[in-house]
Order: structure tokens, then sequence, then C-alpha cells
């Protein structure tokens, strides 16, 4: 008999809406801290945001439910078992140093065997893509002070997600890049919208990407759409989540029409499924 009184005193306890509205505020985005993954650190209450980086890159700071968190991207290329140390500068003054411990995750792998010309690029196009490339990156350090409207993002086309963040892949025994986004299948054509409020930081039509549109969300949250067959917006632009900003397309080095999107925090790409609602 106690004890059952004891299990009913419990219940609503447990489904008290404050704790759901808790809930719902910490799940998006999932936070793992695994190679590809977010980390999230408690940098507690006070008035003004504290700061944070990692390695002297500036790492996302935004209030939630009452304290201030930085959400920090790691690199795919983080070994397992290592250390990440991150540093906040409290408004005071004062400086903490956190540590992140990286636990294993095993991405798949893709091993491909293609005729070598395929493989290797002409020097011309190698000296694009190297040209691409150093461009795209300083893109990707883009970071602003204000924080994102939201952390949840909406899928930015509708189609089958395929989880293929991550994956390594090798031609012809070679590693290449893995792959740092999630690819959705979509015909040609079929509109893409901006996955949350930002500002168009880049717009281009590259090599490997094709045509490509780049958003800044504020604190080094960024998302990237490529293989478009269309750009509908100009860099400099404001667009609301889900303002439309291309079509899906084929462009740049791939089989056939699909959107690929990326996420980037503090300059890394991390798994954009994170940030998406199932
Ligand atoms: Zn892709």
């Amino acid at each position: 008999m106690k004890r059952r009184r004891f299990l009913i005193s419990l219940a609503p306890a447990l489904i008290t809406p404050t704790w759901a509205a808790r809930a719902w505020a910490t799940t998006i985005p999932r936070a793992l801290a695994v190679p590809g993954g977010i980390a999230r650190i408690s940098l507690g209450a006070s008035e003004q945001a504290p700061r944070a980086n990692l390695g002297g890159t500036p790492v996302l700071v935004v209030r939630d439910d009452g304290e201030w968190i930085a959400l920090v991207g790691i690199a795919l290329a983080t070994k397992p078992g290592s250390k990440l140390r991150v540093e906040a500068q409290r408004p005071g003054g004062s400086n903490e140093r956190f540590e992140i411990s990286i636990a294993p995750k095993a991405y798949a792998e893709q091993h491909l065997k293609v005729p070598q010309g395929q493989v290797d690029l002409s020097t011309k196009n190698l000296a694009r893509y190297e040209r691409e490339r150093t461009h795209m990156s300083d893109v990707l350090k883009t970071f602003s002070e204000s924080p994102p409207a939201t952390l949840a993002m909406l899928q930015p086309t509708p189609g089958e997600r395929s989880s293929t963040f991550g994956l390594r892949r090798y031609f012809n025994g070679q590693a290449r890049s893995p792959h740092t986004g999630m690819d959705i299948a979509a015909p040609a054509g079929t509109p893409v919208i901006a996955a949350n409020e930002g500002r168009v930081i880049d717009t281009g039509d590259y090599f490997f990407s094709g045509q490509t549109v780049v958003l800044d969300h504020g604190q080094g949250l960024l998302s990237l759409y490529a293989h478009l067959s269309a750009i509908d917006t100009t860099v400099a632009d404001t667009v609301a989540a889900g303002a439309v900003i291309g079509k899906v397309g084929a462009t740049g080095r791939v089989t056939g029409p699909h959107l690929h999107f990326s996420v980037y925090l503090n300059a890394v790409p991390v798994d954009p499924a994170l940030f998406l609602r199932d």
C-alpha cells in the first residue's frame, strides 16, 4: 500500500509542463561528444554572455533555460579518446577551461573502384579546386555576434534523408575527405528553403559542390546547400526560415539530382540530423 502511494505521488512531478519545456529546449541540437558531433558545455547564469573558444576559434554561446551554454562543433578528423580544450571568458574577466573527452563513433566506409583518370584532376581543375577550397574555408570561418533565432532547423527540401554524414570514401584504395553533409533525394527543380533565419554570405558555382548557397545564422552556425540547379537569392540578403533560396539540381561533381545540406559550427561540419526534428 505504502509503495503504491509513493509511486502515485511521483507521477505529477514527471509530467509537469516545465519539465517538458526544459527537455524540449535541450533536445535540439542533440549533443554528443563524438567526431562530427556537438559538445554542450554549461557556462552558468550571468547577466552578460560569456565568450568561449576552441583553440582560438570562437564557439556558439546561447542562453538556454536561464543559463549560458556553449555548443562546440567537433571536427570529423578528431581522434576518439583525445580531449578538446575549450576556454571560456566570464563577463567579469575570469577564465575557465573545460575538457571535452571525445567518444568513438564508427562511420560507414565506401570503397569505389574507378578508372584512375576519373580520380586525378587535370592541372587546370586542380588549380580551380585549390582556389575554391581557400575561398570556402574563409567563408566557413564567418562568425557574427548576433545569436541564431532558433537552433532547430527545417529540412530544406522534402525527400528521403540519407544518413551518409561522415561516410569515409576511398577511391581505388585512396582515402578522400569524408562526406560533410546530408544528401536529400529530390527531383531537379524542387524548391530548396532556408533551414533557419539567416543572412546569405556566399553564392557560387564550384567544381565539386556546383551551384552553392551558404547562410550565416549567427555565432558561427552556418548552413550550406549544394548542387543547386538555380540560386534564387543574393549575397547580403536576409532570409526567413522557410524562404526559397534555390532549386534542387545536379551541378558540380554528382551522379544525379539531390540536395547536399551541410551545417557548420565553429568552422567544422557537424551532422545536420542533430538540428532536425525527426
Ligand atoms: Zn553530399
